[in-house]
């Protein structure tokens, strides 16, 4: 080996912070890639199934409020998703997040967890164009 003038244990001294970092680095990176797998598992979960969504509704007959299955595709049809879509995209000032479109609108799920329950950050405004590239390579750019 080339003598850099460095003794070995010296060298190892000088790229500890490099090598920590990066060590950091890549175990953000996974956490990241984790959490974009499993939303993805969530959503190939709900498409597939045809009865995962729990709604509330008031049973006409008695008046108590009970629970009522749904599709996710029968639940981007009803009221309550419109409500919460038109509320998420005036949050975001009916812009995407990511490039600031304002054309070709859509309300992104980030987690499926709450589904007919979300909470609002667990939505986000994107352009079509963001949303294909976030479901298709799984990140935003
Ligand atoms: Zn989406
Ligand atoms: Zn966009």
């Amino acid at each position: 080996m080339k003598d850099h003038g460095l003794s070995q244990g010296e060298h190892a001294v000088k790229m500890k912070p490099y090598l920590e970092k990066c060590a950091r680095r890549e175990i953000k990176r996974k956490a990241r890639r984790e959490r974009i797998e499993e939303v993805q598992r969530q959503r190939t979960d709900l498409r597939q199934s045809s009865y995962k969504i729990a709604l509330k509704r008031i049973n006409p007959t008695d008046g108590h409020v009970e629970l009522y299955y749904i599709s996710y595709k029968e639940y981007l049809l009803t009221d309550v998703w419109d409500k919460l879509r038109k509320k998420i995209l005036q949050r975001d000032g009916h812009r995407c997040v990511i490039c600031n479109s304002n054309h070709h609108l859509h309300v992104h799920h980030r987690t499926y967890e709450n589904c007919g329950a979300e909470d609002d950050n667990d939505l986000v405004t994107l352009c079509s164009s963001c949303h294909k590239t976030f479901h298709r390579i799984g990140i935003l750019k």
